[in-house]
Order: C-alpha cells, then structure tokens, then sequence
C-alpha cells in the first residue's frame, strides 16, 4: 500500500456549481483515502505561492481573480500513484480536450473554468498540501477498506 499523498482542490466555479460532492466521491468511489478537508477563501498571496510558475503570465491577473472570488474545497488524498491518477481523473488542463469521464470532461467548456486543480508530480504535492495545510489538519487513518482495494 502507497502512502503516496496529491493535493487535489474544488476550484470556486465547481462549488458555485455544486459538484463538490460529485468530485469527492469520485476518488472516495476509486478508493483513495481523505486525510485532509477544509472550505478555503484563497488569499492573493497564497494563489501567488501556489501558482509561482505562472505569476508573470498574461493570464495571472484574471485567473488569480476568479481564484479568490469565492471558497476553494482543499483537499489531501493518499493512496497508490494517487498524483498520476488523480491527474488523470480530473482530464486536461483545458477541458476542451478532456475525455468524458474525466471531471473536467464530463463539467467543463473552458480553460478558465476547469473546475479542479490536482497536483502534477509527487514534488508538486508535497509542496502545495504544506502550502493549503498545517501538519495537524492531516489526519493519519487506518482505513478498513484497505484491504479490499489492495491486492
Ligand atoms: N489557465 C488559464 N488560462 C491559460 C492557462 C491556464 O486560466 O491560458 C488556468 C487554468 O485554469 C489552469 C491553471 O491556470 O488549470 C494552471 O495552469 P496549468 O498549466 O498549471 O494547468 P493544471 O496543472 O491546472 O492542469
């Protein structure tokens, strides 16, 4: 079993849209484990570490507005090759070219309303969930399921 742990967020178009549930079940269905949840009003500050590779990009300005135009779902999900699948679960970057299935396939249209945010490699998500949370809002847990969903 994988302690493998993604950072994976609601963007605020998808709780304005209410497909908080949806998305979380998705990975809770799949059978990755929650260890960290919390409704968050991102701060430009935080979207500008979190974002640090696009800052200076023609985009920023409008993106970081709509990122902090309402709350965020931030989550933490451990499990095996959770990073790579939990990219693959929320489909492209622009939704356009996101298969259906995928969440962003199956509820966006445009680029700057994809929904979701997933972590893009292990050293992403290390960085980002100690970015959106404190130690102690990680919750370590036996899950009994564990076995059913590991071989
Ligand atoms: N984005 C945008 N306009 C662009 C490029 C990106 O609004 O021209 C947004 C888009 O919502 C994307 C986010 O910026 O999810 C971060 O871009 P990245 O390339 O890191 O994609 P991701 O890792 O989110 O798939």
């Amino acid at each position: 079993m994988s302690e493998e742990r993604t950072f994976i967020a609601v963007k605020p178009d998808g709780v304005q849209r209410g497909l908080v549930s949806d998305i979380i079940g998705r990975f809770e269905r799949r059978g990755y484990k929650l260890v960290g949840l919390k409704l968050v009003q991102a701060t430009k500050e935080l979207l500008a570490q979190h974002y640090a590779e696009h800052v200076n990009k023609p985009f920023y300005p409008k993106m970081a507005q709509f990122m902090s135009s309402g709350p965020i779902v931030a989550m933490c999900w451990e499990g095996k090759n959770v990073v790579k699948q939990g990219r693959v679960m929320l489909g492209a970057t622009n939704p356009a070219d996101s298969a259906p299935g995928t969440i962003r396939g199956d509820f966006g249209i445009d680029l700057g309303r994809n929904v979701c945010h997933g972590s893009d490699s292990v050293e992403s998500a290390n960085r980002e969930i100690a970015l959106w949370f404190k130690p102690e809002e990680l919750i370590n847990w036996e899950s009994n399921q564990a076995k059913w969903i590991y071989e």
